[in-house]
């Protein structure tokens, strides 16, 4: 017999469907090769009024919080993002929230974390501008171990990110809330280690979950701190960065470029100055999309493992917001 679980989202509905085959072909690929109960995943509507009530896990990708409490013994979710800062807020504390941990993801984020680190070293963004200019000026290149490359944030994509850096010689630094050691970067933690890294990084990514203390963190203060001349990419989430401060230590040419794939309101406004400024790079959230069908056989791994065992995969610190 099946078991239903039910997809909770609120993406449109083509991209609903999408998740739907990719989830169901996980399904049966696992439950095939290991000739166990078919797990089924449908659209929330789908179910009656029994599996409704008892459901104990769905898989969900921006859910509406209202569709949730509809599920009177719902213990837990799988989450088919990485980022969960909205379910934090919103979400019922008795339910469990499980991020998208997709080794996939956090190799492809590393893919992008080199990308635009060799857009910003190999001063890509001035080139383009010589040639609307039709200006012919070359300019040394820095070897990448001149290069201090400093990642906020060192979990899962941080940590890829920066492996992936420093094995491109470039000279790499961590910052994490708790205190690492890593055989192959130097780790800093706390309020110093934050000084430390910003004031040491040529280039500065943020791989940062957003939470209370992560919102307004890079802000007029601590931008200040970067070396002249250094450049910022924000993968993360658009309000750990203050736009209005950044743009002002772009003008006044204390930083020299910043690479945006985040925002506070997605899609950016067209109205938006930062569209325009002829310093800043917009990427329309991209730098590490959801591979369908890797994070599918994640999403479905996890919530069979529950089904047989009651064993969760590691959920989110409520306390903590990550
Ligand atoms: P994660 O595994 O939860 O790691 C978060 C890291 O941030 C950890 O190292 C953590 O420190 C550190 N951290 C959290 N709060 C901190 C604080 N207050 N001070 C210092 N360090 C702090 O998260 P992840 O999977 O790497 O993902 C990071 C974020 O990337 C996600 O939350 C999401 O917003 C974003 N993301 C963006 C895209 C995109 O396409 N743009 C795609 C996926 C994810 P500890 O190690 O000490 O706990």
């Amino acid at each position: 017999m099946s078991q239903f679980i039910p997809l909770i989202t609120s993406t449109s509905i083509t991209e609903q469907s999408a998740w739907l085959s990719a989830l169901n072909e996980a399904a049966k690929n696992i439950d095939e090769a290991q000739h166990e109960q078919i797990i089924k995943i449908v659209p929330f509507t789908e179910l009656n009024e029994a599996q409704v009530s008892e459901t104990e896990v769905a898989i969900v990708a921006n859910p509406n919080p209202e569709a949730l409490r509809q599920l009177p013994n719902l213990k837990w979710v799988q989450s088919l993002w990485a980022g969960v800062e909205h379910m934090v807020k919103n979400l019922d504390q008795s339910v469990s929230i499980a991020r998208m941990t997709d080794p996939q993801l956090a190799a492809t984020m590393a893919e992008a974390a080199l990308a635009w680190t060799l857009y910003l070293h190999r001063d890509m963004p001035l080139y383009r501008k010589q040639q609307t200019e039709r200006h012919w000026q070359g300019y040394d290149a820095p070897l990448p171990e001149q290069q201090t490359i400093g990642i906020l944030g060192l979990g899962l994509l941080g940590e890829k990110a920066a492996l992936k850096l420093k094995q491109n010689q470039f000279n790499v630094l961590g910052w994490s809330r708790s205190k690492k050691k890593l055989p192959e970067f130097n780790c800093l933690y706390g309020d110093d280690g934050l000084q430390e890294i910003l004031k040491r990084s040529n280039i500065l990514i943020i791989l940062l979950p957003l939470t209370d203390e992560t919102a307004g963190l890079i802000n007029e203060e601590r931008l200040q701190l970067m070396p002249k001349g250094a450049s910022l990419i924000n993968f993360a989430r658009g309000p750990i960065v203050d736009d209005t401060a950044l743009s002002e230590a772009l003008e006044c040419g204390h930083l020299k470029h910043a690479v945006l794939d985040v925002f506070e309101v997605e899609p950016l406004p067209v109205e938006s100055p930062l569209w325009s400024h002829p310093s800043i790079t917009i990427l329309p959230h991209i730098s590490a999309p959801t591979n369908k069908t890797t994070a599918s056989k994640v999403a479905v791994n996890n919530v069979r493992t529950y089904l047989k065992t009651g064993t969760l995969p590691p959920v989110v610190d409520r306390t903590k917001g990550y």
